[in-house]
């Protein structure tokens, strides 16, 4: 098999070693007979694999101890549902900070439960930047305040926790989970589907403060309800088993690595590099105004469009995979999250480079 590098939004590539080691534990997991898509949920084999992630997960994330965490089915999506059920908590309004498609689904959904006031909105500037804090109209009276950290598909981050007082703080971090130490306690829920930074689709992580868990929107279903799973350890119903294992190897990986603090830096390096290259060069440039750029997925555009499908078929001829834009885009999208090695990143450029002299 050849060398590749595969810059998909997700499901996205997962660490070398990960792969491996599983490929190892594939049929015979530590010695049981079985392998771990065989094992029963309620075992001790699947609960210790089961504990193990999660505390490993509380010590690289440095999880308080008052916040529940919750491997669950039904992706980030089914969160955007379960979040205005559990956090309205008798109120009738949330605030939401909009300032990317995944945002706006997530409005959509909570629409159906509860009035929601778009405290920022940066629709309108094609959701190129995160709209100034003294120009959001946060209510102290919301149920919380909801924003999605990082836009996968615009490549719009924030670098910074908002400051919305004592409403509790709702983060989508799907795509940007675990690429950079953040402060939990700062937040009320902090939800992702595992795709892109954590294992195999299938699995969404949800990181619950406990007093905000117990009281849902009257119709709720147990499945969405967060106090089911916290009393039955996410195991309620059957839990994704083989994804929560291999998320509990991207943990261990991610420790190994030297925790958060050591990823982000080389995060924040793939990303200067990157950014870099499509800056000094008036064939490339990137939509995303320069402070609201994201580590995690970098979108991109070739001065003439008309080049993208040789770009595309250039980069795939050099193993360097799926970077073709979003759809609701275009152009191109270069998805780098932790399991890109940095090596992959220089490739890329490399190619760039080479790709603008023969074509600029
Ligand atoms: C991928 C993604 C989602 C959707 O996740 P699913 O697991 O497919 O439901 C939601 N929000 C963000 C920010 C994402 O990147």
């Amino acid at each position: 098999m050849n060398k590749v590098y595969n810059f998909s939004a997700g499901p996205a590539m997962l660490p070398a070693a990960v792969i491996e080691r599983a490929q190892a534990e594939m049929s015979d997991w530590n010695d049981s007979g079985m392998s771990v898509m065989e094992m029963s949920h309620r075992g001790s084999e699947f609960m210790s694999i089961a504990g193990h992630a999660e505390q490993v997960l509380r010590e690289i994330m440095e999880i308080p101890s008052n916040y529940r965490v919750l491997f669950l089915q039904g992706g980030a999506s089914t969160q955007f549902a379960a979040v205005p059920m559990n956090l309205l908590r008798g109120k009738s309004s949330a605030d939401y900070l909009l300032t990317g498609i995944w945002g706006k689904k997530a409005v959509a959904e909570a629409s159906r439960y509860c009035d929601v006031n778009l405290a920022a909105d940066a629709s309108e500037r094609s959701f190129t930047e995160i709209p100034s804090p003294e120009t959001w109209s946060l209510d102290a009276n919301a149920a919380y305040v909801h924003y999605t950290p990082n836009e996968t598909i615009g490549g719009v981050e924030f670098h910074w926790v908002p400051d919305v007082g004592d409403v509790p703080l709702v983060a989508d971090m799907s795509s940007t989970i675990l690429s950079r130490p953040i402060p939990v306690e700062r937040y009320g829920v902090i939800y992702a589907g595992a795709q892109k930074n954590i294992g195999p689709a299938g699995l969404a992580l949800i990181i619950v403060r406990e007093d905000l868990t117990g009281e849902v929107v009257e119709g709720t279903p147990a499945m969405l309800n967060y106090q089911t799973h916290a009393d039955n350890a996410s195991m309620f119903n059957t839990p994704p088993t083989y994804s929560w294992y291999i998320a509990g190897l991207v943990f261990d990986w991610l420790r190994e690595q030297g925790g958060l603090r050591a990823i982000a830096e080389v995060n924040r390096r793939k990303a200067d590099k990157l950014y870099k290259a499509i800056d000094e060069s008036d064939f490339y440039s990137s939509p995303v105004r320069a402070d609201c750029r994201s580590w995690m997925n970098v979108p991109f555009t070739v001065a003439d469009g008309s080049l993208d499908a040789a770009f595309l078929a250039g980069t795939r001829q050099a193993g360097l995979l799926a970077l073709k834009g979003h759809r609701s885009v275009g152009g191109m999208r270069a998805s780098i999250y932790n399991a890109m090695p940095e090596k992959g990143v220089d490739t890329l450029v490399d190619f760039m480079k080479e790709f603008e002299s023969s074509n600029g």
